[in-house]
Formats: C-alpha cells, sequence, structure tokens
C-alpha cells in the first residue's frame, strides 16, 4: 500500500516518450495506470506505439534505443534520467531489471521469438531455473504450467514442430511458469483459428493476473477487459469502460478501428 486508500497499481507509467534510434518518436507522453487484478485493453491502429509501450513495461527497450521523456526533456530531445514506468511499484531500470522481468511476462506475438529449446518442456522450464529454481522443481512447475494449457501430452515433442496454436500456448506455459504479477500480452489471438482463439481466450479469463492486452481483436477485449485505453500517435486518446470506447464509432473511425459486430448488433 502506499499509505492512501488507493492500492500501489500493479503498472504506473508516467509521461513516458521514446524514440527509435532512426530518430522516430513512437511514444510522446503516455500516462497509464492499471490497478491489481485489472485486466485492460490496449488498442489502436498499427504503428500507433502499442508494442513500443509493451516492450516498456519490463525494461526491453531504453537498454537498446534512444529513451526520452517529454517531461524534462528539452528541445533537442536530450535524455533525461527521470523514471516513468513503475511495477508493482518498483521503478523500472537497469537495477530493478531482474525482478521487474521476474513480475512481468510478456507474451510476445509471434510465438517463434520466444521458443528456442529442443523440447517443450525444456523451454518452459527455462524461466524458473532461470530464476535459480532447482531442476526438480523447475520440471515440475513446468509440468504443471503444460498442463494448465491444455499442452502436457507435448513436452517431449521439439516446440518447432507444433501447430500455431499449440506453440502460443507453449509460450503462455513458458510465461507463467515465471509466476508473473503482470501478464502482458501482444495481439494473443491474432492468426489462430477461431477453436484456437476460442481456447485461447478461455485461457486467459482464467488467469488471475493483473493483464494489459494489446490487440486488433475487439471482440475478444469487450470480453476479457472492462478498461481499454486507445492509443494513436504515440498518444493515449481515450481512456475509459470498454463497452463506451467500442461503443463510439466516430472515436473509433477516427483512429482507424470499427466498432465490434456485436456491439453494432447489439448483442453485448
Ligand atoms: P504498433 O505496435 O501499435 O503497431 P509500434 O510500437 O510497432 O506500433 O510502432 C510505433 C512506431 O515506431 C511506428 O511508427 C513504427 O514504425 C516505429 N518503430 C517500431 N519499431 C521500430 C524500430 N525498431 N526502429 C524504428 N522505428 C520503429
Amino acid at each position: 500500500m502506499n499509505g492512501s486508500l488507493d492500492p500501489t497499481p500493479a503498472v504506473l507509467v508516467r509521461d513516458l516518450a521514446f524514440r527509435y534510434p532512426d530518430g522516430r518518436h513512437a511514444l510522446r507522453g503516455v500516462d497509464l495506470r492499471i490497478l491489481p487484478g485489472e485486466s485492460v485493453a490496449l488498442v489502436g491502429p498499427n504503428g500507433a506505439g502499442k508494442s513500443t509501450l509493451l516492450l516498456h513495461l519490463n525494461g526491453l527497450l531504453p537498454g537498446k534505443a534512444a529513451s526520452l521523456h517529454s517531461h524534462g526533456a528539452d528541445g533537442d530531445g536530450r535524455q533525461t534520467k527521470t523514471p516513468s514506468v513503475w511495477i508493482d511499484g518498483l521503478e523500472v531500470n537497469a537495477r530493478n531489471a531482474p525482478e521487474v522481468r521476474r513480475r512481468v511476462g510478456l507474451l510476445f506475438q509471434d510465438p517463434d521469438d520466444q521458443l528456442f529449446s529442443t523440447s517443450v518442456l525444456a523451454d518452459v522450464a527455462f524461466g524458473p531455473l532461470n530464476l535459480g529454481k532447482s531442476r526438480a522443481d523447475a520440471r515440475r512447475i513446468a509440468l504443471e504450467c503444460l498442463e494448465r494449457v491444455e499442452l502436457f501430452e507435448a513436452a517431449d515433442r521439439v516446440p518447432h514442430h507444433l501447430s500455431f496454436g499449440e506453440k502460443k500456448r507453449a509460450c503462455l506455459a513458458g510465461v507463467l511458469a515465471c509466476e508473473p504479477s503482470v501478464l502482458v500480452l501482444d495481439e494473443p489471438t491474432a492468426n489462430l483459428d477461431p477453436r484456437g482463439r476460442r481456447r485461447f481466450i478461455n485461457l486467459i479469463r482464467a488467469l488471475p493476473a493483473t493483464k494489459l492486452i494489446a490487440t486488433h481483436d475487439l471482440e475478444m477485449a469487450l470480453e476479457l477487459c472492462g478498461r481499454a485505453l486507445l492509443l494513436d500517435g504515440g498518444r493515449i486518446v481515450a481512456n475509459g469502460l470498454t463497452r463506451n470506447i467500442f461503443g463510439d464509432p466516430t472515436l473509433l473511425e477516427a483512429h482507424g478501428l470499427e466498432m465490434p459486430l456485436s456491439l453494432m448488433i447489439g448483442k453485448r
């Protein structure tokens, strides 16, 4: 607790700006606060800055590229050291990076970016081993997580022989094996067939962690997330109840999105 009645946010981002080394501004003063246990959708057109924002949540980006804060940065884009991202009250910086990465589970859009071992079990056990668990504990945790994603039978298979849907679930097991308090999911349903999508949605729904889900699948966002953030041009342009944001066709169209069919026909 932070002394007030509000709980410490699971994710707090203050005035975060970021530009890539080629000078392209990807984030321009992003503010957001996610409370423990919330599920929040991050939506916006391609190039809005969603992936860039997600990568900041576990400190993957600032070390690799030029980062600046609009707050306190001068006109020529000089960097400042003002912290701008906190996870469970912990500032995301080089010193805290290992703990932040333990707390934030990032599921990449492309499972091939995440799978690298010679067996599914080894892949899922990698995280716990890396966190200092014994081989026996890491194996037990990995098998439990494979069970949770309904992939227990695939433990000894070669990851790149799995179907796309199985790969996604193997990646999710790998993320869960590190017991993150915040789950950051980048396009979790992209390229899944309807059955695989439904299965994945149900798995995500059952997870108790705080969730931030970047997606173009607005129907999934409606199902899983009470609140939505609309990002465009590196700025949060709307933040509110998912139903309200997705129920505003003018707002959606202005930012390259369309009202989900279920809202259009009044099914939700
Ligand atoms: P989204 O995930 O919403 O599609 P991104 O975060 O991928 O948006 O991109 C935000 C902006 O940053 C875009 O203008 C994109 O072209 C740019 N960008 C993304 N990655 C890089 C990179 N590695 N180098 C330079 N510019 C990048």
